[in-house]
Formats: structure tokens, sequence, C-alpha cells
């Protein structure tokens, strides 16, 4: 869906009263488990917890907007990559929430981590990753950066292209380092998700074409470098997958270059990265495989491939981010202004405006992301009414949920709770209005503790410093 669309389709929802997926619950007050962090519940004065602790609680020390993650979620969901794919190296993808905590927590469970800018690299380290245990992505690494990266001994760089392997070539020469490198390919997927978040196809900036040929000769390019150790090739097709049909794609396209590649040098790569981008559940209409299901898939499918064109079992990586910390994350806001606005046919929208919006949640308005949401303090037995959760900024694309039932009696001072918000919220959140960012919590057992403080306005005047 693009931005033109949204306007237009107003009007359509007004008649049809939603999208199609969404249906009137039965209970608001239930919780659809399957979105919250494991464990969520409504306590007996119908507050919801997370973690052990009331989301009112949570606002009563740190305010509103605030971003709440369960710790123990996120454990669990890394032990059960480490479980189900358990001779794999799991690659946290840490753009899609980064602290010095969030960093040790990955390096506790096992994971390695993806970065890829120095901020990222400074932050995984402060929290205690190895430099070895780091994978360096990106389409566009400065010189800066490339250096802070092989003096630091990160484990690998992930190239992206030719003027990048000559930089990276430089680098080595001028600090006396050797890299180790996977090449970044276009397997030509079309994976089904947003455009802007579908990186495999081959009209876009990231990665080198198999099919233009361009892969191969990289391929070779890194092998025959003096200062290369060439691990393999690395594919990521996309987010938000739920089909394992363009992995299967990726898999074989990958492993016919890894084909091509030893015609061409004799040598089999020892290593194979498929990325990221396994889907999660926003609302109740995503239905994401069990991570063990996943597994299962692509054993079946490393082996066919590998049976198919006679090579050996690579070491394999995966890359999950949003799977790993998205479930654990909740964003809770407070309702400001509520405005009931007249549709055409007589029907009127619920406007439930929040102190919150696009700056800390750009996800809605860049790729019309769909999410749900509860009270969060309270339960209600009023009926469910049709309502849009807006934010506060000077924009009327500033949409957080543009379709979810809440309760009709939805009140000034309310706590709006938003789960799926630990991938791509703070990591993508902006200054827009000149809005300070919010806090991101941690919470276990009943205890929080601030991993980012919320930004000041203190912070923000202390930016501009003209005349
Ligand atoms: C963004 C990204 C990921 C993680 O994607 P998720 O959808 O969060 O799993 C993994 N690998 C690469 C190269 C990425 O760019």
């Amino acid at each position: 869906m693009t931005h033109m669309h949204i306007a237009g389709s107003i009007h359509a929802d007004a008649v049809q009263g939603g999208p199609t997926w969404l249906t009137v619950p039965d209970d608001l007050n239930e919780l659809d488990l399957s979105l919250w962090p494991r464990g969520t519940h409504r306590d007996e004065t119908g507050r919801v917890v997370v973690a052990g602790v009331a989301l009112t609680d949570v606002v009563a020390e740190h305010g509103t907007p605030v971003y709440v993650i369960d710790e123990d979620d996120f454990r669990s969901r890394a032990r059960d990559f480490r479980a189900a794919f358990p001779d794999w190296d799991v690659y946290y993808a840490g753009k899609a929430l980064l602290t010095r905590t969030v960093a040790r927590w990955a390096a506790e469970e096992g994971l390695n981590l993806d970065v890829t800018t120095l901020g990222e690299m400074r932050i995984a380290l402060e929290g205690g990753m190895p430099a070895q245990r780091l994978g360096f992505h990106g389409n566009n690494k400065s010189e800066e950066e490339i250096a802070f990266a092989l003096a630091q001994g990160v484990g690998r760089i992930i190239v992206d292209s030719f003027d990048e392997i000559a930089r990276l070539e430089a680098a080595c020469v001028e600090g006396g380092h050797r890299a180790k490198v996977l090449v970044r390919v276009t397997t030509g997927v079309e994976a089904h998700t947003h455009e802007y978040i579908a990186t495999a196809h081959e009209d876009q900036k990231f990665g080198l074409s198999i099919m233009g040929g361009q892969a191969l000769t990289a391929l070779v390019r890194c092998h025959s470098s003096q200062y290369l150790d060439l691990l393999g090739i690395h594919s990521h097709i996309g987010s938000q997958i739920f089909e394992t049909l363009g992995f299967e794609v990726a898999i074989r396209r990958t492993m016919k270059l890894a084909a091509q590649f030893r015609t061409a040098t004799g040598v089999e790569l020892p290593e194979l990265d498929l990325g990221g981008g396994f889907g999660i559940a926003y609302t109740s209409a995503d239905t994401p495989q069990p991570t063990s299901d996943l597994a299962a898939a692509f054993e079946e499918m490393i082996e066919h491939e590998c049976r198919a064109f006679a090579l050996a079992r690579p070491r394999l990586s995966l890359e999950p981010g949003r799977a790993i910390c998205g479930p654990a994350g909740v964003a809770v806001y407070r309702v400001g202004t509520i405005k009931n606005v007249e549709l055409e046919g007589g029907r009127t929208r619920l406007y439930v405006s929040v102190d919150g919006g696009m700056s800390d949640n750009i996800r809605p308005a860049l790729y019309a992301a769909e999410y749900s949401a509860a009270v969060a303090n309270r339960t209600s037995d009023a009926e469910p009414v049709l309502s849009r959760v807006v934010g506060k900024h000077c924009e009327g694309g500033d949409i957080l949920i543009r379709d979810v039932f809440l309760p009709s009696d939805v009140a000034i001072g309310d706590l709006i709770a938003v789960p799926g918000a630990g991938a791509y919220a703070r990591s993508m959140a902006s200054n827009y209005n000149q809005i300070p960012k919010p806090p991101v919590v941690s919470a276990k057992d009943g205890v929080t503790s601030t991993m980012l403080r919320r930004e000041t306005l203190d912070d923000l005047m202390r930016l501009d410093v003209g005349q």
C-alpha cells in the first residue's frame, strides 16, 4: 500500500466497517495471547501486567509514551532459535532494537549480533558482545567504520559492492589486517511483503545480483584477494515474511551459486547466511510459524539442495531481529483527546489521540504496518467501537492504528497499550515536532529497569547551537 491509497481507502473502510480480517471482539478485555509478551495478563483490578509489572505502575514511574521490554520473553525467543537451529549461528539483527542491555542479553543467550554502523558497533561492544561475534552489514560502510571494525576484530564483514571490496582491501593494507567476508547477493526472490522491506528483488540498493553475474564475480574477486578470507554467501530476502517459499528459492539460488563458484575456483565455500525476516503477529490476522517448524523446513531445503548440487553442508547462519525482540515489547500511551468524526452515510469514526505517534513508531506511516491495542489501566463492559488511534504530530498520516476496536467508554487519561512494539519502533524513532524520544524499560519478575532514559527537552535544546 502506498501513501496515496491511504486517503482514498478511508471512504471504503467506512462502508465496510474496517479491514476484512478485523472482526468484532466478543470480549474486549480479553488479550490475544499470541500478540503479547508471554505471560501477559490482566490482574484482579483489570490492569494489564507484563513480566509481573502492571503497566500503570510503569507509567507512574516513567510517564508516557514508554516502551516496556519483557526480558524473559526476549530471552526465551532467543533460546527458541538456539534450540531449533542448534548447529547454526544465530545473529540477532541489532537494528531492530539495540541497547547495551539488549546486547548483553543476546551475548548471554549465545547469539551473535549484526550491526550496520559505528554507533551499533559501539553499543554492541559496550554491552559485552565480543567483536568476533559481530557481523558488519551495510551498503555504504565508511572508511572510518571499516577501520574501526578491523581494529576491533569484527568476526565477519558482509560486503555489498565492488567499491566496498576495494575500500576494505585498502583498509586492510593500511592497518595490517585481514578480513573475513561474505558477499551479499540478490537472489531475485519477490518476497511477499511490503516493497520497502523486500530486499532480494533485483531493482534495489542491496547486494550483488546472482542473475546479472556480479555475485559470482564478487565471490571470485574476494577469493583471489590477498587480504580477504572469503567465508561464503549472504542472502536476506526481506522482513515480516510468513511463507517459506521465498527462502526455498533463495536457498536453491545461493547453493547453485556456490556450485558455480566451485566450478570457477575448485573450492567449496564454507558458509551460507540466509538472513532474517521471520514474521511476527501484530494483529490476530497474523499467524507466524513456530520457530521449530521453520527450522524443520529450512533443514529439509538445505539437505535437498546440498544433494542436488553435490555440496557439503556449509556452516549456516540466520539473522532474526523482529522475531526475537518484537513480541517482547509493548508501547504504552495515554489518551489525550477523543473525537467522533462523522463520515458519509451517517457513520462515525472514533479518533483517539495519544501522546506519541509517528515519532515513536513510524512503521504504520512508512509501510502501512498494522497493530492492535488494548486499554491497559482497566477493563470495560462498554460495547466495542471501531476506532482509529492517532498521534499528536502535525500530519494527517500520523496514524498509529487505522482500525481497532476499543470500548466505547474509552476516556481521556486511559492508557493504550500496543503489543509488538519491541522491534523497529524505538530504533526508528525521530524527534519530529521536537518531541523527545520515549524511554525503554526492561521488566522481569515484577521489577523494572531503565535501558534508555527518556530524552529531555534539554537534550534537544543542547543540539541547537546556532545564534
Ligand atoms: C533487517 C535485517 C535483518 C533482520 O530482519 P528482521 O525482519 O528483523 O528479522 C536480518 N539481516 C539483514 C541483512 C537485515 O538487513
